[in-house]
């Protein structure tokens, strides 16, 4: 079984900005984001995006710009060898509906640690807020809670390497 780190993607990898991110042009990739994925990815850790991105249900954006930003940050990594494995994004809203996928529920985390057969307990989830840690508890997998825009290299960094 191979082992992920799952991050969260709004404050963790791009700027936190208070409101949606809803263009491609509004997605800031944090400073040190590049080379603390270059990191993990060298630790043999595949890189897995989990994301609620409730301005679709809102019609504030819709899933062709959230696929544009994740080219854009892969695009960034591409000449230092690192790949996205994956991006799981819940366009669901609970003003609009309720889904089954939203953090703080584990779904999203589920489905990427059944698809490529991921160890729960050898794997970390990054996010900035409380949902992200319960959505990684629920999973099985080991929470790290981060300040929002910040250094994504000094947290990975000093990651316990399971
Ligand atoms: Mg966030
Ligand atoms: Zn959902």
């Amino acid at each position: 079984m191979t082992k992920a780190l799952f991050l969260d993607r709004d404050g963790v990898l791009n700027r936190e900005l208070g409101r949606y991110v809803a263009s491609v042009d509004e997605f800031e990739l944090l400073p040190t984001v590049v080379q603390a994925l270059k990191f993990a990815s060298d630790a043999g850790f595949l890189l897995i995006i989990i994301s609620n991105q409730g301005g679709v249900a809102k019609g504030l954006y819709g899933m062709e710009a959230v696929h544009a930003m994740q080219r854009s940050l892969q695009e960034a990594l591409d000449s230092w060898g690192v790949s996205i494995t994956e991006g799981y994004y819940c366009p669901h809203h609970p003003d609009h509906g309720l889904c089954l996928c939203r953090k703080p529920k584990p779904l999203m985390l589920q489905k990427a640690i059944a698809r490529f057969g991921i160890d729960p307990a050898r794997s970390f989830m990054i996010g900035d807020g409380q949902r992200d840690m319960d959505a990684a508890n629920a999973a099985g997998v080991n929470g790290i809670l981060m300040p929002s825009n910040g250094d994504l290299f000094e947290v990975i960094s000093a990651l316990p390497w399971a």
